[in-house]
């Protein structure tokens, strides 16, 4: 006997975030497959299973005849034009938006030149892949996921403008976000600060607020055993040095055990924003081989 499930009715049934469903869906830690209809589908033993692990009661077995089965069986989905997998694995997916709008409510930039999430999921279950990739609409959105929060049929919009973005030739991705990924690969961080200048700077504003209020303070670089790695927005050093002030007089005052790695320090990774998935992976791997290069227990991201 099968359980027939939604990510987000199951978040609610245990109390859980539907991401961390997700996660637990993609590591196996819940053994279940993707049916029609963004459905998912796990044996009913596992179910129980986990209704155990949480304490919970499971809903009433479902109680389907043969005759059921082979109705549900019967049901074809009706597609207004072929799908492709171009923008998901699975072509059926935007099959469950309603066109309700609620996505266009909740998101902070709708209307800005026309720019409407819904109309991005419409065009892209109707197949519309050359003019999705050719819009600037997904290029405006902030990547802040109130659509999908906000979408009752959980349509996974982020990651859906992130697919579309991805498939934008590289030499024509707006704004600097493709160069800074480049500056990043290549020199480290985004704006392409060089180590020495980098240091320099951080030993003059170490002076200046050790004078200023914090009486023998020296920002910590490369200190191996700190409790937290800090890595840092380059628009600070680059143009807002001061503000990186802010978190040092808190460290200071708290005590805390912290370090800031002298190469690789950026924390702003423009390819989760251009959709580069392996330069994406590139920048996140180096924050990770930093932190245990320095033997640290937590990481602070500016943003
Ligand atoms: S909120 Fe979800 S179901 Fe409603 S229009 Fe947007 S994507 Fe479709
Ligand atoms: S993720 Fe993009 S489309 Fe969704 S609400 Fe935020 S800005 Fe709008």
């Amino acid at each position: 006997m099968m359980y027939e499930f939604r990510v987000n009715e199951l978040a609610q049934e245990f109390g859980v975030h539907r991401n961390t469903i997700r996660n637990w869906i993609k590591s196996g830690a819940i053994p279940a497959k993707e049916g029609p209809g963004r459905r998912y589908l796990m044996k009913w033993s596992d179910y129980q299973a986990l209704c155990e692990k949480f304490g919970k009661t499971p809903k009433k077995p479902p109680t389907s005849t043969g005759a059921e089965e082979e109705e549900k069986q019967e049901i074809t989905p009706i597609h207004l034009k072929p799908k492709t997998q171009t923008f998901y694995p699975d072509p059926s997916w935007a099959d469950v938006c309603l066109t309700c709008g609620t996505c266009a409510s909740a998101c902070p930039i709708a209307g800005v030149d026309g720019m409407d999430p819904r109309k991005i999921v419409r065009m892209a279950a109707l197949g519309m892949e050359e003019e999705l990739i050719e819009t600037d609409w997904v290029w405006k959105c902030t990547m802040c996921a109130k659509c999908e929060e906000a979408c009752p049929m959980n349509v996974e919009i982020v990651q859906l403008i992130r697919k579309i973005r991805s498939l934008r030739p590289r030499d024509r991705v707006p704004g600097p976000i493709h160069k800074g990924v480049i500056n990043c690969l290549e020199r480290g961080n985004n704006l392409g600060i060089p180590k020495d200048d980098f240091i320099f700077l951080l030993e003059d504003l170490s002076e200046e607020m050790a004078e200023e209020c914090c009486p023998g303070f020296k920002a910590p670089v490369d200190v191996r055993g700190a409790r937290i790695l800090v890595t840092v927005n380059s628009k600070e050093p680059f143009a807002e040095p001061d503000d990186m002030k802010f978190w040092w007089k808190i460290f200071y005052a708290a005590g805390e055990s912290w370090t800031i790695p002298s190469e690789y320090w950026e924390g702003v990774n423009w390819g989760l924003f251009s959709g580069d998935d392996e330069a994406m992976k590139t920048i996140v791997g180096r924050i990770v081989d930093n932190l245990k290069r320095l033997n640290c227990e937590g990481l602070l991201l500016p943003e």
